[in-house]
């Protein structure tokens, strides 16, 4: 017996305790330490456990491609605020709406929302409801915040490892926050998860949303004003490990009143929508087989 167990016993620590403990210690020194150059694949924690998946709108036939909308931040999260005290989390949920409303007057594609009301969803609960509808485009609308109120206009963001500048990280780093609200730091395991992840198909994915992101910038023309760095690539959660083509849009700055006032605005709402909507048919057209479409 050691001098710890000694001293244990005279604490009057049962003996059956400390022989577990001995034999707990024993097992993981016995354990081998893995040999250098293995690579440990981390699954990612899920936050609250499965969670249901949404309703299905639009043709009833399941062969017409899917599009998943996520409304982003929710519940306790906010997102960015305005200097009027509008919320991002609300803007993005009349955005997200204002989308699918346009989408099912188009007939052609079937949508899901990840949120239809105000309430919080992980990050990787967004993804993972693309991912178990086996949706065929997954897109996440924000509002972005700048300190200059001179920051305007829409940026459409697609998934990479590195930002494609600073401002492009700093938005990142701001809308993958949100799961530090609920406790799960993805950021910190997420370099090690990308470099397994990063394969052929997933820079197949990648260039798909490239050029989604592309209509987008085509269709919008006129209809929206743009950042005037409008396509750019961050390392954003909410795009990470879904193998299907994404973006996440931010549709104008928040923080500009001038932008904000367009946001609050139901009329500019369905433009962006009718915008974006197009973008994604023309895309899904071009990519999906649409029986009859
Ligand atoms: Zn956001």
């Amino acid at each position: 017996m050691t001098r710890g167990v000694l001293i244990a016993a005279e604490l009057g620590v049962p003996l059956a305790v400390l022989t577990a403990i001995a034999i707990l210690v024993a097992i993981n020194f016995a354990a081998p330490a893995p040999p250098p150059g293995t690579i440990l694949r981390i699954d990612l924690p899920a936050s609250t456990g499965e969670i249901g998946l949404p309703r299905i709108d639009g043709p009833a036939d399941a062969s017409r491609p899917l599009v998943v909308i996520d409304a982003g931040h929710g519940g306790h999260d906010p997102g960015a605020s305005g200097q009027r005290g509008e919320q991002e989390k609300r803007i993005t949920l009349a955005l997200a709406l204002a989308l699918r409303d346009a989408l099912l007057e188009g007939g052609r594609v079937r949508v899901a929302l990840t949120r239809d009301g105000d309430r919080f969803l992980a990050l990787e609960e967004r993804s993972g409801i693309a991912r178990r509808l086996k949706a065929d485009l997954f897109v996440s609308v924000h509002a972005d915040a700048a300190e200059s109120p001179d920051a305007t206009g829409a940026t459409v963001y697609t998934l990479s490892d590195r930002g494609s500048d600073a401002l492009a990280d700093a938005v990142a780093t701001r809308e993958n926050r949100a799961d530090r609200v609920n406790g799960v730091a993805l950021g910190g395991k997420s370099d090690t998860v990308t470099a397994i992840l990063v394969n052929l198909s997933q820079r197949e994915m990648r260039e798909r949303s490239r050029r989604f992101a592309e209509l987008v910038l085509r269709e919008g023309q006129g209809a929206l004003r743009f950042h005037k760095d409008p396509e750019r690539e961050a390392a954003f959660v909410v795009l990470k490990s879904l193998d299907l083509p994404s973006a996440l849009i931010e549709a104008g700055y928040i923080s500009s009143p001038e932008d904000a006032r367009a946001l609050g605005d139901p009329a500019w709402r369905k433009g962006f929508a009718g915008a974006v909507a197009a973008a994604m048919e023309i895309y899904l057209a071009r990519t999906t087989v649409v029986p009859g479409g």
